[in-house]
């Protein structure tokens, strides 16, 4: 699965993957977050109210969720397992407690860190999204801070120095030989 920080360019680099390799499983994740402008129910996340999601979890149907930013984001189970069972890889995008859960689980899940050629340009994309107001995006770079220092936890970092490079190399990760690839 892929993780790092916000503002890293995970959803770049994975719609990049989408793009180069239309054949590669990407996850759905819901969450809480209301829409961005541009983002599709059902193609980006599922949008969910704060009920359904507390559904969600009290049916044990989501392999993996956290609280991220005062939004909740998770995994649905079920799509993630009938891919899994088919032999093929599953790649998760998702934030560092829920790899964390996800690694947990499934001992062999592959844990890919995408991480910013510095710190300096992680600021600067993070301040440049401008989607956000600037508290919402101090309170991304505390948390990115802190991501950062996980790196170590990672099988593998793969640095977004270039989206297409990565992409590929993301790709080429999910190819590679693995018993349970949950991810990259
Ligand atoms: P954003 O609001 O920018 O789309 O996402 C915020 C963070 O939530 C990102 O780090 C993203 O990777 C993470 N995220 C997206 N979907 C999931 C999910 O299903 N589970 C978890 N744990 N994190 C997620």
């Amino acid at each position: 699965m892929l993780s790092g920080p916000s503002g890293v360019g995970k959803g770049t680099v994975v719609a990049e993957v989408r793009r180069r390799h239309p054949d590669v499983w990407v996850s759905v994740s819901v969450t809480t977050r209301r829409a961005r402008p541009g983002e599709v129910d059902g193609v980006h996340y599922h949008f969910l109210t704060d009920a359904e999601f507390d559904r969600l979890v009290a049916e044990d149907g989501l392999l993996e969720w956290a609280e991220y930013a005062g939004n909740r984001y998770g995994t649905p189970a079920a799509p993630v397992r009938e891919r899994l069972a088919t032999g093929a890889p599953a790649l998760l995008e998702i934030e560092l407690q829920g790899a964390r859960q996800v690694r947990a689980r499934d001992g062999d899940a592959q844990l890919v860190f995408l991480a910013p050629p510095s710190w300096a340009e992680l600021k600067s994309r993070l301040a440049g999204r401008g989607s956000e107001p600037p508290a919402v995006q101090e309170r991304r770079l505390a948390i990115a801070q802190a991501e950062l220092d996980a790196a170590g936890e990672f099988d593998v970092v793969v640095v977004n120095d270039d989206v297409a490079r990565a992409a590929d190399e993301l790709v080429s990760l999910l190819a590679a030989p693995s018993s349970a690839r949950t991810g990259a």
